[in-house]
């Protein structure tokens, strides 16, 4: 099979738009195809763009606006219910020109991707959902709801969690895992937090997780995970109103020190509430012409605070591998090979934390005394420096093993 010289996206999220700008700086014409009529939806209020990211963005040429858009976090304060300071978990440490990992705006972050891969000529077309694709000698068609086609030499599925690209590569691999919590958030303006500009709190409640950064306007942006043991059917989370939340959030949150109770009541509206999912691991990644990347592949828990950040890194891997080793399927084993092993290790340290996230009052004690010394640990270890040191270099051939920086 010959190097590839287009490329089918589908989802116009995170990995969709990156993948594109890499494939175009590769030489691979792309078109991206988004699902979305329009814009970003509100889901998942805020994220962290991990200096592992920046450094992936930097390897396209496209971290400037995503920087702009957010603000530096250089780490998260973790406290009790009772306000009782536990520590700081790390966000790595600064990139060689100062740059710390930074928190974004999830919708912010893919306007940010989308409108650079527009400024340099790729084609988005919204509105498209894939439903079916065709591989042959050829290429690849691809059929959107719409009844509209389209044909390349290869496809990536960058759709995410619930993809669409992952059923057709594989039919029986197991539905994403539900992590028994579900999630909103909001944007609260007049709530004096106790905690600098720029900073970022997350507290450990007796009943439920509770996150918030204060953005340097002064508004607040937060986030909640509750526990809710059975996944809810699809569309049932949304017929509980914003009013019905706020009522199970003030028992959720009544014995809690912090500012949860006061940033919920001044917000005017929550995200829409979503079950978290994720893909720990997904035996098949690719056929001859088909890949999934991004969370489509290997979501983790958004307690990772990595999932954008990986799938930035998929984009420069993909694009690499694509340029470098020839055919499709040569390439699609390489970026395998290299991708695998990483983004399993930090979904498996996520689901670790996730479980922390709201236990009994045994779980709660020996957490609160063992956390303390887990941060210290953990902030300089090997472990949380591969993470966030990992670096990304355009010109290195795909074949190479990447490195830590030094
Ligand atoms: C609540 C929450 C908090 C998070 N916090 C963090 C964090 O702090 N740090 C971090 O790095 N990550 C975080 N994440 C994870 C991060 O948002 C994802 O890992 C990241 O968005 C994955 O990018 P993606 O492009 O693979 O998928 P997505 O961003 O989900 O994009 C997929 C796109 O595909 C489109 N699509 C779906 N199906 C189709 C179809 N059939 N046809 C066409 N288009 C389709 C969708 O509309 C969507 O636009 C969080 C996620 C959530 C939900």
């Amino acid at each position: 099979m010959r190097t590839p010289r287009t490329a089918i996206i589908i989802g116009g999220g995170i990995a969709g738009p990156a993948t594109a700008m890499a494939l175009t700086k590769a030489g691979i014409t792309a078109t991206v195809h988004e699902a979305r009529p329009e814009g970003a939806d509100g889901n998942g209020i805020m994220l962290t763009l991990a200096t592992n990211g920046i450094d992936a963005l930097r390897a396209i040429d496209a971290d400037g606006p995503a920087i702009a858009a957010g603000f530096p976090t250089p780490g998260i304060t973790l406290r009790t219910h009772t306000g009782k300071r536990l520590g700081v978990s790390t966000t790595g440490g600064a990139l060689a020109d100062g740059t710390l990992s930074h928190t974004i705006r999830r919708a912010d972050l893919y306007e940010a991707l989308h409108n650079q891969a527009v400024a340099r000529g790729i084609d988005v077309a919204r509105g498209k959902r894939l439903v079916s694709a065709q591989e042959s000698t050829d290429g690849v068609r691809a059929v959107f709801q719409d009844g509209t086609e389209a044909h390349a030499d290869i496809l990536i599925g960058c759709d995410g969690v619930h993809s669409t690209v992952r059923r057709l590569i594989a039919p029986a691999a197991p539905v994403p895992s539900y992590t028994g919590l579900l999630t909103t958030g909001g944007y609260a303006t007049g709530v004096k937090v106790p905690a600098a500009p720029g900073s970022y709190e997350m507290i450990f409640g007796k009943r439920a997780f509770f996150g918030y950064a204060l953005a340097p306007d002064g508004q607040v942006w937060w986030f909640v995970n509750i526990p809710h043991s059975r996944e809810p059917a699809q569309g049932e989370v949304e017929t509980i109103s914003t009013a019905q939340w706020r009522e199970r959030f003030a028992e959720v949150f009544a014995e809690d020190t912090g500012p949860a109770l006061e940033l919920i009541a001044a917000t005017p509206d929550f995200a829409p509430m979503t079950p978290i999912h994720t893909i720990p691991h997904l035996s098949r990644w690719h056929t001859d012409r088909v890949i999934v990347i991004g969370d489509a592949a290997h979501a983790p828990s958004p307690t990772s605070g990595q999932g954008a950040s990986l799938s930035i890194e998929d984009a420069v891997v993909l694009a690499t591998s694509l340029r470098d080793l020839g055919s499709p399927d040569q390439a699609f084993t390489q970026f395998e090979m290299v991708r695998r092993p990483r983004v399993e290790k930090i979904i498996k340290a996520a689901a670790r934390i996730n479980n922390n996230k709201a236990p009994g009052a045994a779980g709660r004690l020996i957490r609160d005394l063992m956390l303390p010394t887990i941060l210290k640990l953990t902030a300089t270890a090997k472990g949380v420096r591969e993470v966030y040191e990992h670096h990304l270099d355009w010109s290195t051939p795909a074949s190479t093993t990447r490195t830590v920086r030094s």
